[in-house]
């Protein structure tokens, strides 16, 4: 390619990019959807929080299954002054197998989730591993869409799992698949300090 054909094509994009975004100029809140069996999911949504964080905005987070309680992500964030981070579930659910303590347990998280939607003082909610809730059917997923839908203008709310309830989609701004093509544990690889927790 000729310097001449590159600038040009160069400027062409300039100009379809700089269209774009004279376009987006609504200024709100959005719902963020990251689903798929790929790993990276709860790791983007701390990375955005990071971000916001990073601004002086106030977050908080609910992780609905509990995994692992000493996550690299919650020693790092539990001291930040502007960060709430709550665990409500209490373990997998295959590892409890105990639905009436599941589901308990989703209703008592789901409480806190609903004051939170209400509250303008939050920047960003991010709901860890919500999905299952409605896979498993610990919680209804139409209260949940209405509490989202009715949340102050300028909040943003993230939610993580491997699958997503369909009317969580419907009223979602972004949705991100995390794809599994590859993972270390499926070649042997434990899960790792630094990685995986
Ligand atoms: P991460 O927290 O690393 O961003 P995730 O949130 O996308 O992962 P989860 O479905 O929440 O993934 O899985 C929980 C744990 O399983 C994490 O420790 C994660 O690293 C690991 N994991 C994620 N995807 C896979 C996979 N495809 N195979 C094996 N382990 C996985
Ligand atoms: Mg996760």
């Amino acid at each position: 390619m000729t310097d001449k054909t590159h600038q040009t094509r160069m400027a062409n994009k300039k100009a379809v990019m700089d269209a774009r975004i004279a376009k987006a100029t609504e200024e709100r809140g959005v719902l963020i959807l990251l689903k798929g069996n790929g790993k990276g999911k709860s790791s983007s949504a701390f990375g955005t929080m990071a971000r916001s964080l990073g601004h002086g905005k106030k977050c908080a987070v609910i992780q609905f299954i509990k995994g692992r309680t000493e996550t690299g992500e919650y020693k790092l964030f539990k001291d930040q002054p502007l960060l709430d981070w709550h665990v409500m579930g209490h373990g997998f659910t295959w590892e409890t197998q105990d639905k009436t303590q599941d589901i308990a347990a989703a209703q008592k998280a789901w409480q806190l989730a609903e004051n939170l939607l209400l509250d303008e003082s939050y920047d960003m909610l991010i709901f860890d591993e919500l999905s299952y809730m409605f896979k498993y059917e610990y919680l209804d997923v139409q209260p949940v869409v209405e509490a989202i839908k009715a949340r102050p203008t300028m909040q943003n709310v993230i939610i993580t799992g491997r699958t997503m309830a369909l009317p969580l989609q419907e009223i979602a701004d972004t949705i991100s698949i995390v794809q599994d093509e590859k993972h270390a544990f499926r070649q042997g690889v434990k899960a790792q300090k630094g990685i995986e927790y």
